[in-house]
């Protein structure tokens, strides 16, 4: 039996989704029977294979040019999209700097909170989009799973429905927040 090909990408989130996610523990060798990461921060493949990706998940929300680009890559490359967690299903803590605008984000973070070198980042950083938004406002979405972090259980609960062909509710398993 073909194993189902999965990819994870983490933007603008703490890796709180990805560490729930590790917390399958031990039934993480249950689903490695199924499926085949092959692309995600917690694995060694590094590059998105140009096709085939079953099934993509999205921790984070997109924040800037480059959550944006890998925002559309999975999109592109992936038949069935999972928002997963808070961050990624409605912006959640990252969308908090909306009201504020980055003129005043940047002024705190990098001026008034900074001991030393204060001065903007411009080299090897990715362009602050003009506000962060949940994964659905650029790409579509086929799923969501809240949570933050959505539990272990959830996760594996909706893993496994995958697996066994079916579309899960993760309404029965998590909810938004703690
Ligand atoms: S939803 Fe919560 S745990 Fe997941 S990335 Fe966001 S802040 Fe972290």
């Amino acid at each position: 039996m073909n194993k189902i090909k999965v990819a994870t990408v983490w933007l603008d989130g703490c890796s709180g989704c990805h560490m729930s996610l590790l917390d399958i523990d031990e039934r993480i060798l249950e689903l490695a029977k199924h499926i085949e990461i092959v692309y995600s921060p917690i694995v060694d493949a590094k590059k998105l294979p140009e096709a085939g990706v079953d099934l993509g998940i999205i921790e984070g929300a997109i924040a800037n040019e480059e959550d944006k680009h890998k925002a559309e890559m999975m999109r592109a490359k992936c038949k069935f999209l999972i928002a997963l967690g808070d961050c990624a299903v409605t912006g959640n803590v990252p969308s908090m700097r909306n009201p504020f605008g980055i003129p005043a984000i940047f002024k705190r973070a990098y001026h008034e909170n900074a001991t030393v070198q204060q001065q903007d980042p411009k080299i090897g950083v990715p362009a602050l989009l003009e506000t962060t938004t949940p994964v659905h406002e650029v790409v579509k979405v086929d799923l969501y799973v809240p949570g933050c972090p959505p539990p272990a259980d959830a996760i594996f609960f909706v893993l496994s429905e995958l697996i066994a062909g079916r579309v899960p509710d993760p309404s029965k398993v998590t909810r938004f927040g703690a």
